[in-house]
């Protein structure tokens, strides 16, 4: 699961930003001072320190944070990154955005996001595994079905998922797989879970393509990151839209083929090889190369702060479909805006992944599990609701489609607030 980095700019800060959006969208609903200001933080925020027995011998600290942002609408939902940059801002920011995703989705939970500042590629299994164990030993208080359950994100996977569970379950002293969700399917994980971030993403692209009146065969496509998401998002952009994909990326560099790439190919040179650089017949770019390509999409599927005030007004794509979270700064929203540049927001566009999490939650409640076909019809309504109902907001108050975004997410997370007379 290879990622980019972020530009370690002091100036960007992303909980600042996710503020910043919420103050826009609180203006135009004029929303109670209170209900406003309690939105802008945090409900409950938790620092470990994790002291872990390397393969050598010794012990090393690492340190953990899990933020639950707001559960007025259900019990805290969003994942955990293992990331060497992570900050307990960059999760506030994610819990944030986690909370607007399960709203705007309708979906009965709240928000939150967990990090270790770590770098698994530098990590054993057996040391992924301890630290896995043992943030869920300081965190695993906090968790549960009727409180808060984490998911994969940045560099985690179902079999940490898979570890995560089991500490849990031993802690309780009986099984319960449902604290987690994206786990395998021999432990209760869903069908269908693997690549529903990027198959949710492509309905949202569809659903677009209509309002746009865009044909999407062929069209050329630019995807940056190649974890979870920017993978299955080559693989299936072709397969479910017919998308030309000209251009992938991973943290080490980019390829580009004006004549498509295949997915088969790509994968298989990635697994041989470790990255997407170097792939026979393509050309080297670089990924701030790769956001500015002659495109008609572009998918950034990597990390936050990928588009912002430096590179916003080269981007030629005509739609960009967010998969990452936080890819676009405040400033690049308005600047692709006005040059009347489609962007289908990170917390609708990838909120497969949490919405088929949520049919997850829903199968290990009731144990008995749903066929894949299920899981992609029931998506697929879930997103193209979604997406409409956020397009004919963004329609009636003449904003882009992350204000209107956060219009009806805001609103609906204000109105619990109010009824349980929080604020
Ligand atoms: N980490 C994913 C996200 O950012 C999934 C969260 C979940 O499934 O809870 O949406």
């Amino acid at each position: 699961m290879n990622q980019t980095h972020p530009p370690t700019s002091s100036a960007y800060n992303p909980f600042r930003v996710a503020q910043q959006q919420l103050d826009e969208a609180a203006k135009i609903l004029q929303l109670d001072p209170a209900v406003h200001e309690f939105l802008r933080w945090p409900m409950r925020e938790l620092k470990v320190t994790l002291p872990v027995k390397m393969d050598d011998g010794s012990t090393r600290i690492f340190h953990g944070f899990r933020v639950q942002y707001n559960d007025a609408r259900g019990p805290i939902k969003g994942g955990i990154r293992y990331h060497s940059e992570e900050t307990i801002d960059t999760i506030r920011a994610l819990a944030a955005w986690m909370t607007w995703k399960t709203a705007v989705m309708d979906l009965p939970l709240g928000g939150g996001k967990g990090g270790i500042i770590c770098d698994p590629k530098m990590l054993s299994a057996g040391e992924l595994e301890r630290l896995s164990r043992a943030y869920i030993r300081q965190v695993g208080r906090l968790l549960g079905l009727e409180k808060d359950v984490p998911a994969p994100d940045v560099y985690t996977t179902p079999q940490i998922m898979a570890w995560m569970a089991d500490e849990f379950s031993f802690q309780r002293g009986y099984t319960e797989f449902g604290v987690i969700t994206g786990k395998p399917l021999a432990l209760g994980g869903s069908a269908g879970r693997g690549d529903a971030t990027a198959r949710g993403g492509m309905f949202c692209l569809r659903e677009a393509s209509k309002a746009l009146n865009l044909n999407l065969k062929d069209a050329p496509t630019a995807i940056q990151g190649y974890g979870n998401a920017g993978s299955f998002a080559h693989k299936l952009g072709k397969e479910l839209l017919g998308l030309k994909i000209v251009a992938v990326s991973d943290s080490r560099g980019g390829i580009y083929n004006p004549d498509g790439l295949d997915y088969e190919q790509v994968l298989a040179h990635k697994a041989q090889t470790g990255s997407v650089i170097n792939f026979p017949g393509a050309q080297f770019v670089t990924n701030e190369q790769l956001l500015e390509l002659d495109v008609t999409v572009l998918i950034p599927a990597a990390l936050e702060n990928a588009i912002n005030a430096s590179n916003a007004d080269r981007i030629k794509a005509r739609v960009i479909a967010e998969l990452a979270n936080g890819p676009t700064t405040p400033e690049a929203d308005q600047i692709l805006f006005a040059k009347n540049v489609c962007v289908l927001p990170d917390f609708l566009c990838n909120a497969g992944g949490v919405t088929v999490s949520y049919f997850e939650m829903v199968q290990n409640a009731y144990d008995y599990y749903w066929e894949e076909t299920l899981v992609h019809e029931r998506l697929d309504k879930k997103m193209t609701t979604a997406f409409w109902t956020v397009h004919d907001v963004a329609q009636r108050h003449k904003v882009h489609y992350r204000l209107a975004a956060y219009l009806v997410a805001v609103n609906r997370v204000a109105e619990a607030v109010r009824l349980r007379g929080w604020a």
